[in-house]
């Protein structure tokens, strides 16, 4: 690993902390702590400050403090949807002033390192007002692509030309600004029960970056060299340099390496059970922790599963279901019996590790971030089935511009599920076999960027020197 991993002191590094903030949700926390792993492996000393709600586990990561923010979300927030619970955590930490008090107790504390910053999840404005409000720097970490972060900032941009709000007549177009996306990829807050609130959230992560000292992102120069260039452009001339330091559950190897940050127990049988599968056979099939579908649409994935004829792996965690949140969805009658011997299914899985896979051969994903560079990292193609936010660009990414993967258009419906599945695993002659192979040449290029002196060490090197600096 690149830069001084370990205890720091020599070069100065043990004598500063650093304090980071998750979002508290799986796809925020995650690169949350793995970049805690990263920084810690340079040689700062980490406090992570979380929520009760959704609180990692301390015991998971020995070599980083925690502090609870007490009462940060209300129960009621916690029971809102995504945005508004967003929204409702960010009002509750600014009423409460409870994580200026627990910034300004790690300030004060005798005998630990300088606290340099507070790094936060760039939807979380409160967290950066209390830092602000004490003279604390902070920087942002974006959980998404560069291409997204870049969507995000230009709204004003895509409502002034037109794309939006869209309509049934502009869906295909292509947004020229912001290639290889369309109109129908744009997560169009107008489309919202309350259009104010999903206009809030994008004003957000732009408000947040423009009020740091700098905007960390959890992507690759070998990934998108070309969004990364035009965010350096647009933001190194007003101060808040950029750095791409992903994908960061590859980076921390080593000191970091091992510690799981999943909230949920991972069922570690069903890698027992793919250990018996043929390798590339496997489709693994998993919507993230969020997205939700339709009773209809489940037993469409079920039956187009079951008719695929493949071996497959199916993540259907609790509340996956509209409507059924207590306890797991019921498979369909007779779905047992139809995919007998070669499928399993699991409430929540190791996925690093069912992506690492030699059973693996393809993954039916939401096109989640994090999903999305688990499988790249291990050149697993996608069938992506992007539902909201940004997945939606992301999907488009995946199929247009990097080609390693399909999209999944229209309606859930079990013949268009099974075609896509045969399309997607069938053997190197056709097209996802062309797929398999650019998909094993941009996971060589990403993991490049990871290795020793690769673009995202040299990017956490600048960026520990520069928390130093602050
Ligand atoms: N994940 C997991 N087990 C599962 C399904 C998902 O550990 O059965 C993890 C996955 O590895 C990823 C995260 O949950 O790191 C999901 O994040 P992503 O950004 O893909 O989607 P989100 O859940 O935020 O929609």
């Amino acid at each position: 690993m690149a830069g001084g991993a370990g205890g720091g002191g020599a070069d100065g590094r043990g004598t500063a902390r650093v304090a980071l903030f998750p979002l508290p949700f799986q796809g925020h926390i995650s690169p949350m702590l793995q970049l805690a792993g990263a920084l810690r492996a340079r040689g700062l000393a980490v406090t992570v400050l979380h929520t009760a709600f959704n609180a990692p586990d301390p015991a998971r990561h020995p070599g980083l403090a925690f502090v609870a923010v007490p009462d940060a979300i209300p129960e009621a927030a916690a029971a809102a949807n995504g945005i508004a619970k967003i929204l409702a955590l960010n009002a509750a930490m600014e009423a409460s002033g409870r994580v200026r008090a627990a910034l300004a107790s790690l300030m004060a504390a005798e005998g630990q390192p300088r606290l340099a910053c507070l790094v936060l999840d760039s939807t979380l404005p409160a967290a950066q007002k209390a830092a602000a409000g004490l003279g604390l720097p902070t920087l942002v970490l974006h959980t998404g692509s560069a291409a997204c972060f870049r969507l995000f900032r230009s709204y004003d941009m895509l409502h002034h030309r037109g794309y939006l709000p869209s309509t049934e007549s502009n869906l295909d177009m292509p947004i020229e600004e912001l290639p290889p996306l369309k109109v129908s990829d744009l997560f169009d807050p107008s489309k919202l029960p309350s259009k104010e609130i999903g206009q809030k959230i994008l004003d957000l992560a732009t408000e947040t970056t423009t009020s740091s000292s700098g905007a960390i992102l959890n992507t690759s120069e070998a990934l998108e060299p070309h969004e990364l260039k035009l965010i350096r452009d647009e933001l190194a001339p007003k101060g808040i340099p950029p750095f791409a330091v992903g994908p960061l559950h590859k980076l921390a190897a080593g000191d970091g390496a091992g510690e799981t940050t999943s909230l949920l127990e991972q069922d570690r049988g069903c890698v027992e059970w793919l250990d018996a599968q043929a390798p590339g056979s496997v489709l693994y099939v998993s919507f993230g922790s969020v997205a939700r579908v339709t009773r209809d649409e489940f037993l469409e994935v079920a039956w187009g599963l079951a008719s695929s004829g493949r071996p497959f792996l199916w993540v259907v965690r609790r509340g996956l279901v509209l409507g059924v949140d207590e306890r797991p969805p019921e498979l369909p009658e007779g779905f047992g019996a139809a995919a007998a011997g070669r499928g399993r299914v699991v409430e929540w899985a190791p996925q690093q590790e069912v992506l690492a896979h030699p059973a693996v051969g393809g993954f039916w994903t939401h096109s989640g971030w994090n999903s999305t560079l688990e499988s790249v990292y291990e050149g697993v193609p996608m069938l992506s089935r992007p539902q909201f936010g940004d997945q939606l660009a992301t999907g488009r990414y995946v199929a247009d511009s990097w080609k390693v993967g399909v999209l999944l258009e229209g309606a859930v419906e079990r013949g268009a599920v099974e075609t896509a599945i045969r399309k997607l695993m069938e053997d190197e002659e056709g097209e996802g076999g062309a797929m398999r192979g650019r998909a094993g040449a941009l996971k060589e290029k990403v993991r490049m960027s990871v290795e020793r002196g690769g673009s995202s060490q040299q990017a956490v090197d600048k960026l520990v020197d520069h928390m130093l600096s602050l």
